[in-house]
């Protein structure tokens, strides 16, 4: 998997005024996708408030 997936990022964007949930949501599922960037420290502590487990890390 490249490590930008242009396919993905087109089909799924960030809503213009996310909610935390959304924010959430997109982070999972872009980890799943993408290693173009890391979930940012404020989604993460967002998932944690939530105790939404973070995807593992994947090591390059
Ligand atoms: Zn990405």
């Amino acid at each position: 998997m490249p490590r930008l997936n242009r396919e993905w990022h087109a089909q799924y964007r960030m809503p213009e005024r996310a909610t935390p949930e959304q924010r959430i949501a997109w982070h999972l599922e872009h980890a799943r996708h993408c290693r173009c960037r890391p979930i940012p420290e404020g989604v993460r502590v967002l998932m944690e408030a939530r105790g939404i487990a973070l995807p593992e890390p994947e090591e390059d």
